[in-house]
């Protein structure tokens, strides 16, 4: 990383309550958009004195007076210069980069965050499953190898717990962290997938932090993490699973913050094709909704790449622009 910062870009990018987050600040009482608590950067006994404002994305503590925008606060945690903080912050919440203009994807966190805020959010793992095996012969059977295996997180995990005995499949918010694992079952056990209880399914896109990052202005959706590991192995890593057939609020608002344009590529069965119908509907009030028509009978999962290919130009046609050159 060379010396270029955008000190402003990344101000106006990460909000503070995405930075409280990242340091996982323990004891934060909310209201509204205030926050208190004691203060994460001197401690202290008093349990009041850090107060943050999320609107105008500034803190104030008053016992040790420290008090700033985002930047201020990782400086002061992390004892460093305001211009190391910034880029931390470009690096932790993939912000701009040094090569150019700050990415679509910083234009959606505030959005973002909005939307968690209203529906609750799932809040970051504090731990994560080790000895996964990326090479596991379910993967192998569903045509998953171990690179990419690996490059998801997604493995046969044997360790105990929740998700014993089961391949778990990372889910990251927009920031890359990991707020739960899906465990699905390998021995045709039941339930198929399981998740952690309390879990908001309808707070998360699955594979959103990798599709925001992409320059693209076109999304593809799909139901599941499968059909999303298709698609993505096909050449097109701007796609995200809904993990389910219904869009949420805020999923929709996450969407249609970031892009402009949707291609649904749902199953191709009664409940896949009702639900991309209801889905367009929504979608169309603020972006451009196409669908990309899945053989009967037949789930994205299960076709070659050059189907998905072509399923996708298919669903372009309208559209003008060239796409995935940009990527
Ligand atoms: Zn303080």
């Amino acid at each position: 990383m060379g010396d270029w910062v955008e000190f402003d870009a990344v101000k106006q990018a990460v909000s503070l309550e995405a930075v409280l987050h990242h340091y996982q600040v323990p004891g934060l009482r909310r209201r509204r958009d205030q926050v208190a608590g004691r203060c994460p950067i001197h401690g202290g006994q008093r349990d009041d004195s850090f107060r943050a404002s999320l609107s105008k994305n500034a803190f104030h503590c008053f016992s040790c007076q420290a008090q700033g925008n985002v930047l201020d606060f990782v400086a002061a945690m992390e004892k460093c210069s305001i211009r190391e903080a910034a880029w931390r912050l470009q690096r932790w919440f993939g912000v701009g980069t040094a090569a150019g203009p700050v990415q679509p994807m910083a234009w959606g966190l505030r959005k973002v965050e909005l939307v968690r805020e209203k529906e609750g959010c799932n809040p970051p793992l504090r731990f994560v499953l080790t000895g996964v095996d990326h090479g596991h012969a379910y993967l192998q059977q569903r045509g998953i190898d171990r690179a990419l295996a690996a490059e998801f997180g997604i493995g046969f995990y044997s360790g105990p717990g929740l998700m014993s005995g089961r391949l778990v499949i990372p889910i990251r918010n927009p920031h890359g962290q990991v707020v739960a694992y899906a465990g699905r079952a390998v021995d045709g056990g039941l339930p198929k997938y399981k998740l952690p209880p309390g879990f908001r399914k309808g707070s998360e896109l699955f594979n959103i932090h990798r599709a925001a990052a992409t320059s693209s202005q076109t999304v593809i959706v799909v139901e599941g993490y499968f059909d999303c590991l298709r698609v993505h192995q096909a050449g097109f890593p701007f796609v995200v699973a809904l993990m389910g057939t219904s869009l949420s609020a805020g999923q929709k608002s996450v969407l249609t913050g970031r892009f402009d344009r949707i291609i649904l590529m749902l199953d191709g069965d009664v409940a896949g094709r009702t639900a991309s119908q209801t889905i367009s509907t929504k979608l169309s009030e603020k972006c451009t909704a196409l669908l990309a028509n899945v053989p009967e009978g037949a789930q994205p999962d299960q076709l070659s790449p050059a189907a998905l290919r072509d399923l996708i130009l298919e669903a372009r046609q309208g559209g003008s622009e060239l796409f995935g050159t940009k990527v």
